[in-house]
């Protein structure tokens, strides 16, 4: 048994991270996710929920707990989707900004022998350069940029600062190759959907249905969420 274990744990996989405020997570989401996992082969995709997002300039998000349980419903039935507790607030105190690069390293030294990659929307992405330590984070880990209504994914190349460019082009056509990683543009995906068209939506008394995942939903309702 040990052996098994240990064996398993030498074996490198290919995981995600997939970060986000997630208030609420929606099946634009999934979508991401799941192209992701079919295209590149993910082992696994966690699903890491901001306590205090440091890009967001909304200061009023539902409780993390909440977003967490949202997540974590949304997982269930997907074998490879993992709800993370990598941005959680602590147990004492307040929460402090959370930074992508200090999450991608902590999941590096976790997981010292697996290939990780960053998920992200287009908006996201086309912002990464007032993100901390923006250069050390393009060039700790692969990205994979997923298109978003609005955002023309050829943009993605022009944030980029030309030094952050590798000297190679990338060997597949919907990839940009940096100096040390590489960003692959996500195109399998189009959904219109977001969190503040939901939360629109529930303002305005509409319906949610099939917007979230159905869990999602019936926890929307029951915790009268985003009213
Ligand atoms: P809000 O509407 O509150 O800004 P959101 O729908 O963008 O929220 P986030 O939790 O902020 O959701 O998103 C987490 C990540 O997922 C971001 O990188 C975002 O760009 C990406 N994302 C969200 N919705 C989509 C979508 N429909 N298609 C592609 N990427 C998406």
């Amino acid at each position: 048994m040990k052996g098994a274990a240990s064996k398993k744990t030498r074996t490198s996989r290919s995981i995600a991270i997939f970060g986000g405020t997630f208030d609420p997570i929606h099946s634009g989401h999934l979508a991401v996710a799941e192209a992701a996992e079919r295209l590149f082969y993910l082992d696994a995709t966690y699903f890491v929920p901001s306590s205090r997002p440091p890009h967001k300039k909304r200061v009023e998000l539902a409780a993390f707990s909440h977003r967490y349980a949202m997540v974590a419903l949304a997982a269930a039935g997907h074998s490879t989707f993992i709800p993370s507790l990598a941005e959680a607030p602590p147990e004492s105190g307040v929460a402090e900004a959370f930074y992508s690069i200090d999450t991608v390293r902590r999941f590096r030294r976790e997981y010292p022998r697996d290939r990780i990659y960053f998920i992200l929307g287009a908006d996201s992405f086309l912002e990464i350069t007032i993100w901390k330590s923006f250069e050390a984070l393009l060039d700790s880990c692969d990205f994979i940029i997923a298109s978003r209504p609005g955002f023309r994914l050829d943009t993605v190349r022009e944030v980029l600062p030309s030094r952050m460019l590798g000297g190679k082009p990338a060997c597949e056509p919907d990839a940009i190759a940096l100096r040390k990683s590489t960003v692959h543009l996500l195109t399998a995906v189009s959904s219109e959907v977001s969190s503040t068209e939901i939360r629109r939506r529930r303002k305005s008394g509409a319906s949610i249905h099939a917007l979230v995942p159905e869990g999602v939903e019936d926890y929307i309702l029951k915790q009268a969420l985003y009213r």
